[in-house]
């Protein structure tokens, strides 16, 4: 079928932003459309619109979040091009590894994950927790490499160990006569950036249908996989809700992640679906990245994230992970404290996962066990 040209300037519906995903390779895995609820207890008390986008629901296991959606698509893709093996890496706690994990064991295709631990800040490998304890029981051929520092991407000598291991392992299944897939950290794979336009289309109509205006759109900023196609269906779709990402690590120029890749990956979305390119300043302009509420470190637990867990944990029964999205949740609670989400307004929170975290060591966690 032949893709719908628009002129410049020009922005397209739902339905034919929908319609022109529905060409691209997807695999169903997960439950789509994911929920979308309001908080109440949590809008009473602060006098605003909260509403949750329940990425974490999306499914096929119990515990899950925003890596689903992109896996459909690469392993769409993935499956048209013949692989039988999937290949990702992460840090031993990765919610994306186990989603993948469970994505690849849903399609048919094998996972092997290349897993980075830094022994220093969370001892050495003695227990089976969390995501990891969902890959074991997925029985997930599973690569340790212990590092140095928080995080694989801490130094280039370290990101170069795993990424030269990704590749000798795919080489040797080669050999055996199978083809792997090597998908980045966090699926950061061109094939998926496209998958979270769909969230947001989901989103608008799913608030439109319950009469509600949305304002604002949160979310964790992470490895930058879902901000692009939120973006990208923002412009499309000329849709007035301000984008506000809560970073868990640092967006600074040159760094491995930054705004300039996220206009990448935007382009690289509109151009997918043959729609017009705006300039990259436009782009640009919708990007906000709020890095305040990283804490110490990744996967080193924030006082204000441990707190925002809890509080609404406490308001409404929902869960927040320690790694991810309760430190983002806590930034939302402080633009709407502090008045950058105005009195009144309604504001939506991407819960992308991390829950299965909040059964990690209490490096990782923090004290949401303390207080009353
Ligand atoms: C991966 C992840 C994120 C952020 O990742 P992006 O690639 O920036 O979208 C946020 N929250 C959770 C729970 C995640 O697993």
């Amino acid at each position: 079928m032949e893709a719908r040209r628009l002129k410049k300037g020009f922005t397209m519906d739902l339905a034919a932003l929908d319609a022109l995903v529905g060409r691209l390779p997807r695999r169903r895995i997960g439950f789509y459309p994911t929920p979308f609820h309001r908080l109440d207890n949590l809008s009473a008390a602060y006098g605003a619109g909260f509403f949750l986008k329940r990425e974490d629901l999306a499914g096929p296991g119990t515990i899950s979040g925003s890596k689903t959606r992109l896996a459909e698509f690469i392993i769409g893709q993935a499956l048209e091009d013949g692989v039988t093996h999937l290949i990702t890496q992460g840090v031993y706690l990765t919610n994306s590894g186990m989603q993948f994990a469970a994505a690849c064991r849903a399609a048919g295709l094998t996972p092997i994950l290349f897993l980075t631990r830094d022994e220093g800040r969370h001892g050495e490998l003695a227990e089976y927790r969390g995501n990891l304890l969902l890959s074991k029981i997925m029985e997930v051929e599973t690569h340790y490499l212990p590092t140095r520092g928080g995080a694989y991407w801490d130094t280039a000598d370290e990101q170069q160990r795993i990424a030269d291991a990704m590749a000798a392992r795919k080489e040797e299944l080669a050999g055996q006569g199978h083809k792997a897939l090597i998908v980045p950290t966090g699926g950061a794979h061109p094939y998926g950036f496209v998958a979270h336009t769909l969230t947001f289309t989901e989103m608008i109509r799913q608030a439109e249908a319950s009469g509600v205006r949305l304002d604002y759109l949160y979310h964790t900023a992470g490895t930058g996989t879902a901000l692009p196609g939120l973006l990208a269906a923002k412009l499309v779709t000329g849709s007035p809700v301000v984008v506000r990402s809560i970073a868990i690590c640092d967006y600074r120029p040159g760094n491995w992640i930054n705004v300039e890749v996220v206009v990448d990956r935007v382009k690289h979305i509109l151009k997918l679906l043959e729609v017009p390119v705006p300039a990259d300043e436009v782009i640009r302009a919708e990007i906000d990245v709020d890095e305040r509420f990283i804490g110490e470190d990744y996967a080193v637990p924030s006082p204000e994230g441990v707190a925002a867990i809890k509080e609404l944990a406490r308001s409404d029964g929902v869960f927040m992970g320690p790694v991810y999205t309760g430190k983002g949740f806590a930034g939302l609670l402080d633009h709407v404290r502090s008045g950058r989400v105005e009195p009144g307004r309604n504001v939506a929170f991407l819960h992308t996962g991390d829950t299965a975290n909040l059964f990690e060591i209490p490096q990782v966690v923090g004290d949401v066990a303390g207080g009353r």
